[in-house]
Parts: C-alpha cells; sequence; structure tokens
C-alpha cells in the first residue's frame, strides 16, 4: 500500500523537490498531493516531474490561509487517509519592525503560524482515529534564534516549534511523529518571495542609524545566501531521514554548521552570548556593553 504524502506550498523551492523527489520514487513507495495555493502555478512543477505520474502525483489546490481550501483539499484526497503530512508553505519578512504594517504582520503569522495550524488542525482528527501518521514541518534557524530585522518571521516560526513541541509530546500516544525540519539558508525563491522592505527606500519612515544597521545586514544576508545556502536535494535528504526513520526525532537540521550559534542560547540563558555573538557577525561590531 502507497504512502499518502500531502505537501503544502509546492509551486516551488523545497515543497516543489521534495514532491518531485517522493513522486518519483522508482517503486512508487510514495503517492504525493502536491498542493499549491495557485493552480496556474503548476507549470514549474509539472516540468520537473516530466511526463505522468498519475500513480503517484497528483496536484490540488490549497491556501493555507483559507480554511475552505484545506477542507476541499482534503476532500479530494481519494485515499481517504494522509499518512505523512508535510506543513512547509511559508512566507519571509525582512525590515525593521515599524516600517511594517500590522496588515503585513497578520498576513506572515496567517500564513507561516495559522496556516500550519489550520493545516494540522484539519488532518489530525483522522490520524489520531486511525492511531497512525506522521506530520513534517519546514522550520527554521530562525525558529530557534533570533534575527534583528526579520522580528515578524522568526516571532512565527519561534510560535511553530511550540506548537510542534506541544503537539509531539501528546501525539506520541497516538503513534503520530512530528519532526521539524529546521533549515538555514536554501537556495529556492525564498528570497524573491519575501517581502522586504527596501534600505534605500525613501519612503522608508525609519531613523538613520536603524536603516544603515539594516544595510549592513541586508549585506550579511546576502553573503550568507552566497556562501552557505544548501540546496533543496539536500533538505530533501533530511526529510527523508524523518519520513524513512522508525521514530523520528522532534527535529533534524540541515545544516550543523549553524549549530553552535544557536546552542549559545543553552550556555548562556541570560541570552547575552547569543546577541553579542549575533551581533558581532552580522554588523562586525560587538556591543560591549554598559561602559563604567
Ligand atoms: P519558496 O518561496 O520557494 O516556497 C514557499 C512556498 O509557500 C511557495 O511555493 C509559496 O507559493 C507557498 N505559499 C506561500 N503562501 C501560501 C499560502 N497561503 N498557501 C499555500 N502556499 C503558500 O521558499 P522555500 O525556501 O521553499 O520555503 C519553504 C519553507 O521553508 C518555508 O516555510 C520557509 O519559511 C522555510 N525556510 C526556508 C529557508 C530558505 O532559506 N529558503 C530557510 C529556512 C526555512
Amino acid at each position: 500500500e502507497q504512502k499518502v504524502v500531502l505537501i503544502t506550498g509546492c509551486s516551488s523551492g523545497i515543497g516543489l523537490s521534495l514532491a518531485v523527489h517522493l513522486a518519483s520514487n522508482p517503486s512508487k513507495v510514495y503517492k504525493v498531493y502536491a498542493t499549491m495555493r495557485n493552480l496556474d502555478k503548476k507549470q514549474r512543477l509539472l516540468e520537473s516531474v516530466r511526463g505522468l505520474h498519475k500513480d503517484t502525483m497528483a496536484i490540488l489546490q490549497m491556501d493555507v490561509t483559507d480554511q475552505q481550501s484545506i477542507l476541499d483539499a482534503k476532500r479530494n484526497v481519494t485515499e481517504g487517509r494522509i499518512d505523512i503530512l508535510v506543513c512547509n508553505a511559508g512566507v519571509g519578512l525582512m525590515g525593521p519592525l515599524e516600517a511594517h504594517s500590522l496588515d503585513t504582520i497578520r498576513g506572515i503569522l496567517d500564513v507561516n503560524l495559522l496556516g500550519t495550524l489550520r493545516t494540522i488542525q484539519t488532518f489530525l482528527p483522522d490520524m489520531k482515529r486511525k492511531r497512525h501518521g506522521r506530520i513534517l514541518v519546514t522550520g527554521s534557524m530562525g525558529g530557534l534564534q533570533g534575527l534583528p530585522f526579520n522580528e515578524v518571521y522568526c516571532a512565527s516560526k519561534f510560535a511553530v516549534e511550540g506548537a510542534c513541541e506541544s503537539l509531539a509530546i501528546l501525539l506520541q500516544h497516538f503513534n503520530i511523529h512530528v519532526s521539524l525540519i529546521e533549515c538555514g539558508p536554501v537556495n529556492t525563491d525564498f528570497l524573491m518571495n519575501l517581502k522586504k522592505t527596501e534600505a534605500s527606500d525613501e519612503a522608508l519612515e525609519v531613523d538613520a542609524h536603524t536603516r544603515s544597521l539594516y544595510d549592513q545586514y541586508l549585506q550579511h544576508c546576502q553573503s550568507v545566501f552566497q556562501n552557505e545556502a544548501q540546496d533543496t536535494d539536500d533538505i530533501i535528504q533530511v526529510y527523508l531521514e524523518a519520513i524513512e526513520a522508525p521514530t523520528p526525532f522532534l527535529r533534524y537540521y540541515t545544516n550543523r554548521a549553524l549549530l553552535p550559534m544557536s546552542s549559545l542560547k543553552l550556555t548562556s540563558m541570560d541570552g547575552s552570548q547569543y546577541i553579542r555573538a549575533m551581533s558581532k557577525l552580522i554588523f562586525s561590531a560587538p556591543d560591549t556593553g554598559p561602559k563604567i
């Protein structure tokens, strides 16, 4: 019997790659429901699967901000069950916090946090009833550690961490495993798709100091993506590890090099070491603290 997988956000990036990879399994182990908000964007996915994958892939419309579309997608799963749910849809937001409208902030939380919760809520009762299932969530280093000019994105991803960790404790009693695939920078459309305030934007009503720090941050960000970004293939391998493990972990890290920063939060729980290290890394000017 095929394992039925439903993935959100499959028009590009990690979602698309994962859908293609699983649907191309030569033994046809998986039946993939590749879902996307806008079906007009399905061409890229279709080109990537090259040829017909009628028995291993179906494309469904699903906007994680629209409860009805999630229910409609669920109804269109002919097997009547999902064995592996992959909550992957997400958007980024960069810029000084005071430059974002509340509507923009709400929009990010609606996709990243509420979208993930809505999706899990919709499929969870069936999984619980069957005492069987896996929930995989595309997490982020931004869900484990704060990043300047990413306050809203990090808040949304931290919140997803809290939800998943909480669920994991309960759901082990239902033989349902929750796993977060914690990604560092990945070569996808993410940077292009994210909502970004331009530092050079004249209309950006923030003080000059914030503006120049934001400039520095954007340069840092660009070099990190140039030097450290992983390809989606590497991310898929980590997904497979979680999918195939008899008892998967709650967290998988795609890029171990990024872990030491995050561990500073544990070695210095007052937060000072992490803040100093991140500030130094990004702004190359350590905050030396109050001078006596
Ligand atoms: P991406 O922009 O290529 O993919 C995100 C997908 O989510 C897109 O296909 C987009 O259409 C979809 N999406 C957005 N809003 C949606 C909605 N309302 N309903 C359904 N789908 C929606 O970028 P990606 O890197 O593949 O991002 C996938 C996930 O990985 C996101 O959750 C992102 O936060 C996370 N992530 C990415 C990176 C990175 O550097 N690329 C790093 C850490 C985590």
